[in-house]
């Protein structure tokens, strides 16, 4: 017999040829052929070969079972994927492969999502042969019999490890600091949010701190910012070390840190953990052999007591950390409803001096300084003035800190610097001798770029010589000790500028920067002077400060003198120059104009 199989026009026939035999048996030379039609079977032949390249190829694992859930087949992936092989799986059951990581309810869930859609997807967690827990994303479709009735099940999976992993990177990066590895402000605000929800329900008080490090710009820009940044770690580990369960240390940018006290019953409960911490960030700190010692200043609010959002809440706690910092770092203060009033109108404050500045609503008023024994005006002292459109005349005091704060202050500043100048160059014009013009820089002005050189252009610009202009700074400055304000002052200096300590003795009364600082003259401030006849401490000291003032080849300034008598002290003390009320208030142009056209003498 003879078989073949023809291949015509994509059909496939199956060839057999035969010997015809007749009735006796015997030998003949015809043939039979029969040809049929099998191209059906072959295709079907041929899908099945395809599905078992699939099954095998595939990178996916599959694994089938019978309706009664064990195990029939695997392909290479699953092998690969857990670990089994054929010999250790088939014939059993699939939770041969089950982790433990998921209960009861989720099995049940998913099988009756089988048994009633014929299908189910989702991320499982499955343990390998070797006892890794892993994730899978697994489909599970129910196999069915050409009557439709149930044959089985194939379960289809991935490992999904490498993206869960991802994931929870970018989980992590997303919710928790580089840095310090706390929360961030995104996570911060989202557990407060839980945390509010569930105190509602509970009747429980929430507090939240807001924490800042005192003084820690000046460190990070002395000691550079990757140091600054292991401080802040140092700082985060004790915050993790004295928090509890229940309370959430963030970080909520920069120096300024958050954390969150849930199921309090009082508002004192907040104390204790306040305490700790302030005890904790105390403990000196040793970053490259220099031992730093940091302290904290803490706001408080309550939930529900102080607002029910958690904005508000921050806003407020920040509040209240400013309120603990005025009142001498270290420390921490509640929140109270006269802050948030304050706080409102150093907002609305600060909205009116924007329009102010755009508007160049401000003015300058010229207080004359006096030469005592002459009693003859040598100079003045440009001071701003704001007539506020509602609340008339503002202190300087008052909107001189929000206009630094808003970084207006350089516009501000340039623009007193520019009126003043221009004012005292015309008047210098008439006069024998040349006034001097004393002016006030607000210390951030100093950080702001091309400040020496934007200040010099103006002066020149307004001929005013620069011999006879005085540049006043105030001691705050010195507590940063920085080397770029002593270039900047030097600079000033190089060029003809006098430098002025203002309100000397006030602020932090060191000595030392004395020695340090380019300085000409020293302006003793008034609150020294106002009661230098009464108070013997106040004249003594104001003695010691015309000595010191005369060993370093300083001038003085006598600032606030408002009687006779001051001025006669002052004078036989050796105070060579004295500014107060008794020879004259600050003026506008016009009446200085007057007061000096009079005849100079006071
Ligand atoms: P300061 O530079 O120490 O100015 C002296 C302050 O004392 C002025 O207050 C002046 O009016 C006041 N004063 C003068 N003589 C007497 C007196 O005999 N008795 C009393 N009780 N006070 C007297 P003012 O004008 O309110 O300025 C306050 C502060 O605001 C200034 O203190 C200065 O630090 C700042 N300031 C004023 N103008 C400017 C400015 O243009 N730029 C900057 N950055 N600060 C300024
Ligand atoms: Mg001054
Ligand atoms: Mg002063």
């Amino acid at each position: 017999m003879f078989q073949d199989t023809l291949v015509h026009e994509s059909q496939y026939y199956e060839l057999m040829l035969y010997p015809y035999l007749n009735i006796g048996g015997k030998d003949t030379t015809s043939v039979v052929m029969t040809i049929a039609d099998i191209t059906k079977s072959k295709l079907a032949e041929q899908q099945i070969n395809i599905a078992a390249q699939v099954f095998e190829s595939a990178s996916e694992g599959i694994i089938i079972t019978g309706s009664d859930h064990r195990i029939i087949t695997v392909n290479a992936a699953f092998k690969k994927i857990t670990g089994y092989s054929e010999v250790d799986i088939i014939g059993k059951m699939p939770n041969t492969l089950s982790s433990g990581q998921h209960d009861k309810k989720f099995y049940q869930e998913m099988w009756e999502a089988i048994e009633g859609t014929g299908e189910w997807q989702g991320e499982i967690w499955n343990r390998r042969k070797n006892g890794e827990v892993y994730p899978e994303w697994l489909s599970i479709s129910i196999l069915t019999n050409n009557d439709g009735s149930p044959n089985g099940y194939i379960g289809i999976f991935s490992d999904i490890t490498k993206l869960v992993r991802a994931q929870k990177l970018i989980q992590q990066q997303a919710n928790f600091d580089l840095l310090t590895q706390l929360p961030n402000r995104q996570l911060f605000f989202d557990r407060l949010q839980q945390a509010m929800i569930q105190a509602k329900r509970q009747n429980k008080l929430i507090g939240v701190m807001f924490i800042d490090l005192d003084g820690f710009k000046v460190i990070n820009d002395s000691m550079g910012h990757s140091q600054g940044d292991i401080i802040l770690q140092k700082i985060a580990e004790r915050m993790t070390y004295v928090a509890r369960e229940s309370d959430t240390f963030a970080r909520f940018g920069g120096d300024e840190f958050t954390c969150l006290i849930a199921n309090m019953d009082s508002e004192t409960d907040v104390i204790p953990l306040v305490e700790k911490l302030l005890q904790a960030i105390e403990v000196p700190i040793t970053v490259n052999d220099i031992k730093l010692n940091i302290t904290a200043s803490i706001g408080i609010s309550i939930y529900p007591n102080n607002g029910d959002d958690a904005e508000t809440l921050i806003q407020h706690a920040d509040n209240a950390m400013y309120k603990a910092k005025a009142e001498g770092r270290n420390s921490y203060q509640f929140f109270t409803a006269k802050m948030h009033e304050q706080v409102l109108n150093h907002y609305r404050m600060g909205n009116d001096i924007k329009i102010a500045v755009q508007h160049k609503k401000f003015q300058v008023y010229y207080q004359p300084v006096i030469e005592l024994k002459s009693q003859k005006i040598i100079g003045a002292e440009a001071l701003i003035r704001w007539d506020h459109p509602v609340k008339g005349f503002v202190s300087p005091e008052e909107f001189i800190p929000i206009a630094e704060d808003l970084n207006l202050i350089s516009v501000i500043g340039e623009f007193v610097l520019e009126q003043a100048c221009q004012f005292i160059a015309n008047l210098n014009k008439d006069l024998p001798q040349p006034l001097h013009i004393a002016i006030n820089f607000s210390n951030q002005q100093f950080l702001h770029e091309g400040c020496v050189e934007n200040s010099l252009k103006i002066i020149n610009a307004s001929q005013v010589g620069s011999e006879n202009v005085i540049v006043e700074i105030t001691e705050s400055l010195m507590i940063s000790n920085k080397q770029q304000y002593i270039q900047q002052l030097d600079k000033l200096r190089e060029n003809g500028i006098q430098i002025a300590m203002d309100d000397f003795g006030t602020g932090y009364s060191s000595l030392s920067y004395l020695k340090k600082l380019p300085l000409d003259i020293l302006k003793i401030d008034r609150s020294f002077i106002r009661d230098i006849l009464v108070d013997e401490s106040d004249a003594s000291l104001v003695e010691t400060i015309l000595d010191i003032a005369d060993n370093f080849g300083l001038k003085v300034v006598a600032e606030g003198v408002e009687e006779a008598e001051h001025a006669e002290f002052l004078n036989k003390r050796g105070c060579l120059l004295a500014q107060g009320f008794y020879f004259s208030k600050p003026v506008p142009e016009e009446q200085f104009i007057t007061i000096i056209k009079s005849g100079i003498q006071v």
